[in-house]
């Protein structure tokens, strides 16, 4: 089969791979219905991730089952299943206080820009939906995998309950499902941060109040004005720079939550400044294996469209120009079909 390899910091190739094979009798095979490519891609993309060696990429992914291992009880061949980009058990202790992401056994699930993938830990890892979903249904269901899990988190870390102020920093696909999913759990009112006109419109529909297209003191100055000066009681950071984190940080009222699902990237927090921030972190890789019965459902019953995202198709043998496009911010994220 072909798949997506990066070479080197903007060069992705469409070229020949291994077939995925049953390695362990817990794995499982399955043929993809769509994939697409990740804000965290672009990290090693860019650059500021080193590529040693040629790399498979992707890892967000929802297929048919082809195959599965001998071990493997809970789901079968012609089932449609979608998994996080951490293989878990979901036994394990961490797994059952509802963090598989940083399961005992965890596994990165890596080369998913590719017709066919090998899913580790296939019990544990793999949702199946009632039945084969709709073509229409598949852009939404995908995005379950990881941003709209991990938007997801980012409002669950942030403690987002009815009736807050909740501010998200960043506008990518995560920081935009990240206010579709403040809206799902009561907030009120809802500050988007966010210069970018096509992002700033998906973001109200989802469900965002307010927009403010300042950033680092700026940003929190707007922010503080906007709370009668004592900040929001929520605050969604999805992006991972010192600025970003920064703002958020700041944006947050005193006894407040900053949740954190950017992957960091020159980071450094202060620790006299972070004292007297006065605030609850919480955030990291998102347990997304936790969420998706509740977001698979919240999709099949149409409740929400988090697929709007998905603003780029392409063929998946054109995953370059999907690399590129989101790269040059002319896409929020590229859906690939094989
Ligand atoms: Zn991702
Ligand atoms: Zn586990």
């Amino acid at each position: 089969m072909r798949g997506a390899i990066l070479y080197a910091p903007g060069d992705v190739r469409f070229e020949e791979r291994d077939d995925p094979r049953i390695i362990k009798p817990t794995d499982a095979i399955i043929r993809m219905s769509a994939t697409c490519v990740c804000g965290s891609d672009l990290w090693p993309y860019r650059g500021f991730n080193p590529t040693a060696e040629p790399s498979p990429m992707g890892h967000e992914y929802c297929g048919i089952v082809e195959e599965v291992g001998r071990e493997v009880t809970s789901v079968k061949p012609g089932q449609f299943v979608i998994g996080s980009f951490f293989a878990s058990d979901n036994t394990c202790p961490i797994c059952r206080a509802g963090y598989q992401s940083s399961c005992q056994h965890a596994e990165f699930v890596g080369g998913a820009q590719a017709p066919v993938l090998r899913v580790p830990l296939a019990d544990g890892t793999l949702v199946a939906t009632p039945g084969v979903p709709s073509k229409d249904m598949i852009p939404s269901l995908l995005s379950t995998s990881d941003v709209f899990g991990t938007g997801w988190f980012a409002a669950e870390a942030a403690n987002v309950k009815p009736g807050m102020t909740v501010a998200v920093v960043g506008d990518g696909a995560v920081g935009l499902l990240g206010v579709l999913s403040a809206k799902q759990m009561g907030a009120e009112r809802i500050i988007a941060m966010s210069r970018h006109e096509a992002r700033q419109k998906l973001a109200r529909e989802f469900g965002a109040t307010d927009i403010v297209t300042e950033r680092g003191d700026e940003g929190v100055a707007r922010i503080k004005d906007l709370t009668n000066g004592i900040g929001a009681d929520a605050v969604l950071e999805c992006v991972g720079t010192q600025e970003s984190m920064k703002q958020a940080i700041g944006s947050t009222r005193k006894g407040g939550y900053v949740s954190y699902v950017g992957v960091p990237h020159g980071v450094q927090l202060e620790g006299q400044e972070l004292f007297f921030a006065h605030v609850h972190l919480h955030g990291g890789p998102a347990p997304v294996r936790r969420f998706l019965p509740k977001l698979i459902d919240l999709v099949l019953n149409g409740k929400v469209s988090p697929g709007k995202v998905f603003d780029l198709t392409l063929p998946l043998e054109q995953v370059a120009e999907g690399y590129r496009a989101m790269d040059e911010r002319r896409a929020i994220k590229t859906l690939l079909c094989p």
